[in-house]
C-alpha cells in the first residue's frame, strides 16, 4: 500500500509520509486503498494483547513495515501504561460502552500515537537512510505537546519544539509541558490561539528559507501533529481493538454492530474510526461531537464548512478548534480521489473563510457522521449525571461525547449499542469535573484533584499529583510570527 497527497502528485512508502509528516502541496498523506478484515480477524484480534492487535493494524496499514518488526516497538510503546489492557473498553448501563484511552503517561488519548510515533520516526528515518536530526515542530491545543515531550523525550536523533497558546490550555496541561525533562525538547507560548499556533507551524513547512537554515543546521523537520500518519495509524488499531473486545464479549453482534461517538477537535480520532469502518470493523453512524466550537457540527448538518466564526474558549480546550485538519483525509474520499477538488475546497477555505461540498456528498456526509455540538453548562450536566447515575466520572472532553451522543439517540430513536471514546483523565481537568459534580474547591487545580478524589474515592492518577512540585523549565513566549525564529534561538541553546 502507498499514499498520496490529499492535493494530488505521487504516491510515497509509508516510511517516507512519517518523515515527512506533510506533503510538499500542503496536503495531508491519505492512503491509496485500504485493506479489508473479516469477522475471524476480529475473533484473532480479542485473543492477542494489545501491543500484537496494534502491530497487526500498523502491519496492515503501513508497507515497509512487518508485524514482526513492530511488535517490539509496540510493546515499548505501550509498557508506560497503567492499564495492561491498554484501551480498555467499560460497560455502563442502557447499552453503552466507553472506550478509555487516557492510560498513557500524559492521561490523555494521544498518548495512544505518540508512544509509538518516535518508534515509527526512527525507524522510517533508517529504512530511508536519512542521516539528519529529525526536528518534530508542534502546536498543541493542550494535550498533544505534552504527549509529544514524552514520547520523543532523549530519543536520539530527534528533537521536539511545541508550541501553545499562551493562556489558551488548561494550567494542568501548561504545567505539564513547561516542566518537561530531556535535552532534546523545547516548549514556547505563542501569543495567539491554537488556529494561530497550527497554522504558524505549517507556515514554517512551507517556507524555503526557514527548511534551509534548518538543513544547515543538520535538521529536517517532520510533524508530530495529527496530520502524520504515524499518529493516524496507531489509532485505527483501538478501533479494531474495541470491536473485537465487543465481538468477543457478546456485547455487540457482528452484524448489527456498535454506533461510536467521538469527541472531536481535529477530527484524527474520528477519522481513525472512519478508517477501521471502512476496514470492516462493525462501526454503524459516526457521531461527531464538538464542543461551542460547532464548525464540524455545521458543516455535517449543512454541507458547508465555515470557520468565519467567533473562537471559544470552552473546559474542553482540546477541542478549541475551528480547522479540522485532518478532516482533509476524508473529503478526499467525499470527492472520489479528486485531488483538485480538495485543493481548490482548501483555497477557498484559505481566502474566503468557507467552501460548500454538493448536495450528494452531503448525502454521503450524512449517512457516514451525525454531528453534534455540547456547551460547557451542557456538558458539566453530562458530567453530573454519569456521575449520579453510574459512578463513573468522565472528564470534560468525553462528557462532550456522551451528551452529544444522548442527543443522537433521542433525537434519532437508534437505541443501538454506543461507544463512547473517552480522551482524557478526569484529574487532567480536576477543577471543572469538581465543580459540575458540586465538589467544593479552595485552591488551584491541584487542591481540587486531591478534593475530588476525597469526594468521589476514584484515585488520582500519580503524575498529576508529583506536578505541583516540578520546577518550571520552559519560560520563552514568541509572537505568532516568529516561531522560525523561536526554533532556531531553541537549538542556539537558548530555550
Ligand atoms: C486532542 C483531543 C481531542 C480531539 O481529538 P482530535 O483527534 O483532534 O479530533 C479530544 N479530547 C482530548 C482530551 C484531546 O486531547
Amino acid at each position: 500500500m502507498s499514499f498520496i497527497s490529499t492535493r494530488g502528485g505521487e504516491a510515497v512508502s509509508a516510511p517516507q509520509a512519517i518523515v515527512r509528516g506533510i506533503a510538499a502541496d500542503g496536503g495531508l498523506y491519505a492512503p491509496v486503498s485500504l485493506p479489508r478484515l473479516e469477522r475471524a480477524d476480529f475473533d484473532a484480534f480479542s485473543r492477542m494483547p494489545y501491543p500484537a492487535r496494534a502491530a497487526r493494524t500498523l502491519a496492515l496499514l503501513l508497507d515497509g513495515f512487518t508485524e514482526e518488526e513492530l511488535l517490539p516497538m509496540a510493546q515499548a510503546a505501550y509498557s508506560r501504561f497503567d492499564d495492561e489492557r491498554v484501551a480498555p473498553v467499560k460497560a455502563l448501563r442502557d447499552n453503552r460502552f466507553v472506550l478509555e484511552l487516557f492510560h498513557g503517561p500524559t492521561l490523555a488519548f494521544k498518548d495512544m500515537a505518540l508512544q509509538f510515533l518516535p518508534w515509527l520516526m526512527s525507524a522510517s528515518a533508517r529504512k530511508q537512510g536519512e542521516k539528519r536530526e529529525i526536528a518534530i515542530l508542534t502546536a498543541t491545543s493542550g494535550d498533544t505537546g505534552k504527549a509529544a515531550l514524552e514520547g520523543f523525550m532523549d530519543v536520539p536523533g530527534t528533537s521536539v519544539t511545541v508550541f501553545y497558546p499562551q493562556g489558551g490550555v488548561s494550567a494542568v496541561q501548561e504545567k505539564q509541558m513547561v516542566t518537561s525533562r530531556g535535552k532534546n525538547v523545547h516548549v514556547v507560548a505563542v501569543k495567539g490561539n491554537f488556529d494561530d499556533a497550527q497554522t504558524g507551524v505549517k507556515t514554517l513547512f512551507g517556507d524555503p528559507a526557514f527548511i534551509q537554515q534548518m538543513n544547515a543546521l543538520g535538521k529536517t523537520l517532520s510533524s508530530a501533529n495529527s496530520i502524520n500518519l504515524g499518529r493516524l495509524a496507531p489509532q485505527v488499531a483501538y478501533y479494531l481493538s474495541a470491536c473485537a473486545d465487543l465481538l468477543a464479549q457478546g456485547s455487540i453482534a457482528w452484524e448489527t454492530g456498535v454506533n461510536v461517538c467521538v469527541p472531536t477537535g481535529n477530527f484524527g480520532n474520528i477519522l481513525a474510526a472512519w478508517y477501521a469502518k471502512r476496514m470492516g470493523a462493525p462501526i454503524r453512524k459516526l457521531i461527531c461531537a464538538s464542543n461551542q466550537n460547532d464548525v464540524l457540527t455545521d458543516f455535517i448538518r449543512t454541507g458547508v464548512y465555515d470557520r468565519r466564526r467567533d473562537f471559544h474558549k470552552t473546559i474542553s480546550p482540546s477541542m478549541d478548534i475551528l480547522i479540522s485538519s485532518n478532516l482533509e483525509r476524508f473529503l478526499l474520499e467525499l470527492a472520489k480521489g479528486d485531488s483538485d477538488q480538495v485543493r481548490a475546497w482548501m483555497e477557498e477555505l484559505k481566502t474566503e473563510g468557507r467552501y460548500e461540498i454538493s448536495a450528494e456528498q452531503k448525502a454521503i456526509l450524512q449517512d457516514i457522521f451525525f454531528g453534534g455540538c455540547a456547551g460547557d453548562e451542557e456538558t458539566k450536566a453530562a458530567i453530573r449525571k454519569l456521575w449520579m447515575e453510574e459512578r463513573y466520572l468522565l472528564d470534560p472532553h468525553t462528557a462532550v461525547a456522551a451528551a452529544v451522543a444522548e442527543e443522537y439517540r433521542q433525537s434519532s430513536g437508534d437505541a443501538s449499542p454506543l461507544l463512547i471514546v473517552s480522551t482524557a483523565s478526569p484529574y487532567k481537568f480536576a477543577s471543572d469535573v469538581a465543580q459540575a459534580i458540586q465538589v467544593e474547591v479552595k485552591g488551584d487545580a491541584f487542591e481540587a484533584g486531591r478534593a475530588l478524589e476525597s469526594a468521589t474515592g476514584v484515585k488520582a492518577p500519580e503524575a498529576i499529583l508529583a506536578l505541583k512540585n516540578m520546577p518550571v523549565l520552559h519560560t520563552r513566549v514568541c509572537e505568532k510570527d516568529q516561531m522560525g525564529q523561536a526554533v532556531l534561538a531553541g537549538f542556539a541553546g537558548q530555550g
